[in-house]
């Protein structure tokens, strides 16, 4: 009950803030517990708005910023939707929350220890089935089930990676943080229905690196 309370505070601050706008972005955030991706000794924090460590120099993201890139990205059911980053695997659980039966998740992780947690996590809460997670340097995105509808880098990137235009559906979306090691802009790409791509900047945001022949050369541990 306690922690039931918790979350419920926790999801008011996200709407009363502006993170959640929509009545299917609450609802895969109420049903899609975040105490089920953190760490035993950090689950006391589950429901606060930070970042946690989830091992490997790594993070679980703040849950406003998981609201906030998911309201971005405009999921519809049905939509096939590559993610770069999977963790600890709660974004890519309320991805698939959202998607529902008929839609895809493909998620890559360049830590392999991660992915295997993640698809523990994914598994516990029955939310595997339309996920396909994969070991990998996800700055190249995933060819074999390209194109996607949806596309969301979950680590700082330097530059767009190639295979955001070339795997990216008209029509689609992709939600990236773009820029140095130290700080980022969340940058929204939308590619129209004849294939032209717009790219805006929108708030700015830590994450950490992505890691890979399109990321960055190096890791910086620990950054949020
Ligand atoms: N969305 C995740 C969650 O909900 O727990 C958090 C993602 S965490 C901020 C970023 C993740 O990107 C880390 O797990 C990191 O190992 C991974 N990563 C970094 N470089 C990568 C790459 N080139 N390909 C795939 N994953 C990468």
């Amino acid at each position: 009950m306690e922690s039931f309370n918790k979350k419920m505070s926790l999801i008011n601050y996200l709407k009363n803030s502006g993170f959640i706008k929509t009545k299917k972005v609450e609802e895969a955030l109420i049903n899609v517990d975040r105490a089920n991706f953190v760490l035993s000794q950090y689950l006391s924090e589950a429901y606060e708005d930070k970042p946690l460590p989830i091992g490997y120099g790594q993070t679980i993201s703040a849950p406003s910023i998981v609201a906030y890139m998911t309201e971005l990205l405009e999921v519809n059911e049905g939509n096939k939707i590559l993610e770069i980053g999977t963790g600890s695997g709660y974004q890519t659980a309320i991805l698939s929350y959202l998607v529902k039966e008929k839609g895809l998740i493909v998620s890559i992780e360049r830590i392999k220890e991660l992915s295997e947690m993640a698809y523990k996590n994914l598994e516990r809460l029955g939310l595997h089935k339309n996920v396909k997670l994969i070991v990998g340097d996800g700055s190249l995105g995933y060819e074999e089930e390209k194109p996607y509808d949806r596309i969301i880098i979950t680590a700082a990137t330097p530059v767009v990676p190639k295979f955001i235009n070339m795997q990216l559906k008209n029509n689609g979306i992709a939600i990236l943080p773009l820029g140095t090691l130290e700080e980022q802009k969340l940058a929204i790409i939308r590619k129209d229905e004849f294939g032209n791509i717009e790219l805006r900047y929108d708030i700015s945001v830590i994450f950490v690196p992505l890691i890979g022949y399109e990321g960055f050369k190096f890791g910086k541990e620990e950054t949020n």
